[in-house]
């Protein structure tokens, strides 16, 4: 069973988050209208490094038992480089792990039966319009729309 549902202790949210959001990389090759991360096409020089992400991963742990669960975000994570090994690192450490990509050509299903095989056990994709028109008009590129219920699929 998931590690959101399978806490031994009840959490004391004064002292530990349900969820940790790391925003792994501003690199994202979507161009959505409401933009928090003011994502750019390529990754910041500044962005922490593999073994700074790795250290990252071992302050979550100090949370102890219940861990709050992983989000990896961005810009798109996808565009990371090292993600498959910083989420085996979180699993090992018991680091539950979800994922928000955005919907690019990196999405295919070999990616997603990857992300699976490494224990990810939540993706978020966004839909923000019933056609096309509406929802490639706020991503910004055209195709985002098939993209997405490609991927939902
Ligand atoms: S997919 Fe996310 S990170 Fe990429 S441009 Fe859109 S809102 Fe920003």
């Amino acid at each position: 069973m998931s590690r959101l549902l399978n806490h031994g202790k009840p959490r004391d949210y004064a002292q530990t988050p349900l969820n940790i959001y790391w925003e792994t990389t501003q690199a994202c090759a979507l161009a959505c209208r409401h933009c928090r991360a003011e994502a750019v096409p390529d990754r910041h020089p500044m962005e922490l490094t593999f073994e700074e992400g790795v250290s990252f991963l071992h302050q979550i742990q100090d949370f102890g038992d219940p861990l709050p669960q992983l989000i990896l975000t961005g810009g798109d994570p996808l565009a990371r480089s090292g993600l498959f090994e910083l989420i085996d690192t979180a699993r090992k450490l018991g680091i539950g792990v979800s994922i928000t990509p955005a919907t690019t050509p990196a999405l295919t299903r070999e990616i997603l039966v990857q992300l699976k095989a490494h224990e990810v056990e939540g993706l978020g994709l966004s839909l923000d319009g019933s056609t096309a028109e509406r929802h490639d008009a706020i991503r910004g590129v055209p195709g985002t729309f098939d993209r997405t219920l490609q991927a939902i699929q």
